[in-house]
Order: C-alpha cells, then structure tokens, then sequence
C-alpha cells in the first residue's frame, strides 16, 4: 500500500474514533445534565446553555482523549512503520526517534535502532568484502591481459616470450589460489562444527616442510626444529593449512639465509610456536594481520592477505587460539594453541 493511501486511511480512523469519542462523552454528559435540570426545574434558557456546555465538553474530551492517544500511540507506532518500511527497501541507516513513555513502544524503538546498527555493519563488512575481491581479482587479471597482448608481437626473442608466458603462468596461479582461498574461508566460516580424528601433528608438520622445500631450499634458510611425537586430535586436513600457512609465510617474510624454528609442546593444551628473524611486523599492523585481506606490506607480499584469516578460522574451529608477537626487522613468533 502507497503512503498516501495509508495517510488517507489513517486520518479516516481518527474522524471515526473522533465521532465515536465525541457521542460517548456527549451521551455521558449530557445524562448527567439532564438529571440536574429535571430535578433543579431549570428554565429553558438554562436548559440550552447546559446543552450547549455538554456539546462542547464532549468536544474537547474528545479531542484531548485522542490527541493523546495520538502522540503517545499512534505518531511513534506510524514512525516505526515508516522505518521499517526503508529497511524492506534497504536503507539500514534510519534511526527511529520518539519519546512515549509507554515501555513497550520504548523497547520497541531501542531493539529497531539496535537491529538496523547490526545490519548496516554487516553491510559494510560486506560492501568492503566485495571491494577487496573486486581489487584483489583485478591486478592479476590485467597483468595477463598485458602480458598477453604483448605476446602479439611477432618480433618477439625467444627469451622474451618465455619471461611473458611465465609471468601470465603466475599470475594464473595466484588468482587460483585467491579464489582457493576464498572458497575454503567461506565455506569455513558457514560450519559450526568438524570432522575430527586422531592424527600425528610432527609427521604432519615435517610433510608441511618437505612440501615448502623449493622454498626454503632458495632462501637458503636454516630449519631449527623441536618436534617431538604428538598424537592429536582435530581435523588434519584444515590444520595442515594451518602449518602450510604459518611456515609458508615465514619462509615469504624471511631474509635469505635466515632461520625459522618450529617447535611442538604438549602441555595441557598443544602449543606450536612457527618463529622466523625476518622482516617482522610494526605494532600498527600486529592487531590486524588475522584479518581478510590485510597485508602490512603489499610491495613485499605475493599472498592475497587471505592466509592468516583463514588460520585463525581453522583454529578457532578447533576451540584453540592463535596469536602473534614481532618487532619490526626482528622477526615474528606466531603461536597456536588447540
Ligand atoms: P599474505 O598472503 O599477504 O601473506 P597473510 O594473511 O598470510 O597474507 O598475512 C597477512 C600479513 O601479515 C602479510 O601480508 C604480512 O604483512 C604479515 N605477516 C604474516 N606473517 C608474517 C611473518 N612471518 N613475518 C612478517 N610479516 C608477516
């Protein structure tokens, strides 16, 4: 239904309860009086002015009966209306303000006002979302679109065209894994609960190693490792990403010929520490490196920001924590306990 019509409507259904106030009021004052000029034997004068004393005291009861009814009632209720009417239509920023003190309009104002605070931060997660994949999408895929219209050039030496269909090769690469990533961090973040089993974590650490040989291998970085054997139990499969990541970024943000320990202690809960002396982290990022997409450093990263939400999410999954401690040109220390 169009406002106007509701207007309309509305106003319709205060004459109506006005005329029905009015003939209530009147009929009770007007039996009042009539008892008093029978029994004072009023004149008829006397009589008329009475009379026209009922009309206008069923009058103004009336209107001051509904006035009421209308600022305490009804304008906060039509408010509310109007409110979430612009909600429906998407509009999360309209705060709803009225002042009845009747506690239940009251409540109901307040859980409005919370509900669409709760909605517009959830859009706004959601709108930078969007803008980070929008962003994160877009440098690969024109880095292939450029290199690929160089590749037209029939002029082009061997060597040169090697070094163009190389680079269209990773940035195919990384946009595979961008969109890995963000289907495993969706997908993660939609499940409450995981499959677990009983798994050995140092076998499972030392598989991770071998898998990021190539890496450390050309960095020429010395392993320095404390991993004694540990049963444990938790989704092997999501905590393997868990090492991948943390030793994977640690070899990425290492120095060559740097060092990065990793250790397994079993305590009441099981504590792995991955440590590097590499290029660390300032203070002013330390609070938001877990977050999507957040990277210190763009210049230095070649990841996508996505794998430290996504090791924070796994772990969490497993009612454990993570947390990290670095300084700037001194390395850092990520911690996970499960
Ligand atoms: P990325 O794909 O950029 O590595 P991550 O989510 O894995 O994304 O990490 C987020 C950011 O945290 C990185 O961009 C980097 O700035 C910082 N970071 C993570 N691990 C380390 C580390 N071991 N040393 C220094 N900085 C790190």
């Amino acid at each position: 239904m169009n406002d106007k019509k509701t207007k309309l409507k509305n106003r319709l259904w205060m004459i109506i309860a006005f005329i029905i106030l009015f003939l209530i009021f009147y009929f009770l004052a007007a039996a009042t009086v009539e008892g008093v000029i029978r029994t004072e034997n009023i004149t008829l004068s006397g009589s008329l002015k009475a009379r026209a004393i009922v009309i206008l005291v069923a009058f103004s009861s009336a209107a001051v009966l509904l006035a009421t009814m209308y600022f305490l009632l009804l304008r906060p209720l039509d408010k509310i209306n109007v409110s979430v009417r612009a909600v429906a239509k998407g509009d999360f920023s309209v705060v709803v303000k009225h002042n009845s003190p009747i506690p239940g309009l009251k409540s109901m104002r307040d859980n409005f006002n919370i509900m669409t605070q709760e909605l517009l931060g959830t859009e706004t997660l959601r709108n930078d979302f969007v803008v980070s994949v929008s962003h994160e999408f877009k440098t690969p895929i024109s880095a292939i679109q450029g290199y690929a219209t160089l590749l037209q050039n029939d002029d082009l030496d061997e060597k040169t065209r090697k070094k163009y269909i190389e680079k269209i090769v990773e940035n195919a690469e990384n946009l595979s894994e961008l969109t890995g990533n963000i289907l495993r961090l969706s997908n993660l973040e939609h499940q409450e609960i995981i499959s677990e089993d009983l798994f050995r974590l140092d076998e499972q650490i030392r598989r991770v190693l071998l898998l990021l040989e190539k890496e450390w291998e050309q960095k020429e970085i010395t392993l320095d490792l404390d991993l004694p054997r540990t049963e444990c139990r938790g989704n092997a499969e999501l905590m393997k990403m868990v090492w991948y990541n943390l030793i994977g970024n640690a070899v990425k943000y290492s120095r060559q010929g740097g060092t990065i320990g990793v250790r397994i202690e079993q305590k009441e809960k099981t504590i792995v520490t991955v440590s590097d002396n590499g290029i660390g982290i300032e203070e002013k990022d330390l609070g938001h490196i877990f977050e999507k997409f957040y990277q210190a450093d763009k210049s230095r990263s070649s990841g996508n920001g996505l794998g430290l939400a996504l090791v924070k999410k796994i772990v969490e999954l497993h009612k454990g924590r993570v947390w990290a401690e670095s300084a700037p040109r001194q390395g850092a220390r990520f911690t996970v306990e499960f």
